[in-house]
């Protein structure tokens, strides 16, 4: 009977509708923790450089600290000489020295607070990328949880959907069963199209008068001569309902 025929095509698309759709989804997951993973490897590509930055920063700082303990302890030394000194004349250049080395010490140490305000604030960005990447990395456990979670239910749905899929297909007739497979494999999508107003509703092709009566007599399979579709009327099958596992 034809009629049974086209109603197991009916259910078979809906089932394949079901199982593509649980297809798609299951995709979305990975990619979306795939994005997620990159813009994460961006971030720490970011933490890398601000710690160049920092390291930058604290090789010159070491070396002026390393040069302010030398200069002050010649400095207190030359201090603790001045009373040695037998003349006016090396008093007065000793004093002359302490008060440019001075100088310089004072010099050195505004470099080195310099230095230091650019270190904290260099390691304050630090810690605020580093945080960004702590909430990232959270978020993509979280992420991987609840897709796992999904993925298994989706695996357990389709995995029914395509037993009842077998099912539907072995009611088919030989001829008609390959048929649907391969214009499904063609189109990765619907093969069997509803005609209304005597129109193609996938394709949006009109039907030659000529086919649209041979169609009415519902003798035999006929397929859209623009999309190559199945077509059935909506009066052939009278139903076309839902299937739950
Ligand atoms: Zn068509």
């Amino acid at each position: 009977m034809l009629e049974e025929q086209i109603k197991v095509l009916e259910v078979l698309e809906e089932l394949d509708h079901k199982i593509d759709k649980i297809k798609s989804e299951q995709a979305i997951y990975p990619a979306e923790i795939k994005k997620l993973e990159k813009s994460l490897h961006e971030e720490q590509a970011k933490i890398t450089e601000q710690q160049n930055v920092i390291n930058e920063l604290t090789v010159p700082k070491k070396e002026i600290e390393n040069e302010l303990a030398v200069d002050r302890e010649h400095v207190s030394k030359m201090s603790q000489r001045l009373n040695e000194m037998k003349t006016n004349e090396t008093y007065q250049a000793a004093l002359k020295e302490i008060a440019n080395f001075r100088k310089t010490i004072e010099e050195k140490e505004g470099k080195l607070l310099l230095l230091m305000e650019q270190i904290e604030e260099a390691t304050k960005t630090l810690e605020a990328r580093q945080k960004v990447i702590d909430e990232q990395q959270k978020l993509i456990e979280e992420k991987g949880k609840l897709a796992s979670t999904r993925q298994k239910e989706l695996g357990g749905e389709l995995t029914t959907y395509q037993k009842n899929r077998d099912i539907e297909l072995g009611k088919l007739d030989r001829e008609i069963g390959r048929k649907y497979e391969f214009i499904r494999s063609r189109l990765h999508g619907s093969a069997v199209a509803k005609i209304e107003a005597g129109a193609c509703q996938a394709c949006h092709m009109r039907l030659p008068p000529q086919l649209l009566i041979q169609l009415q007599r519902g003798d035999k399979i006929h397929n859209c001569p623009s999309c190559k579709r199945i077509i059935i009327l909506p009066t052939m099958s009278g139903h076309s309902q839902a299937v739950h596992q």
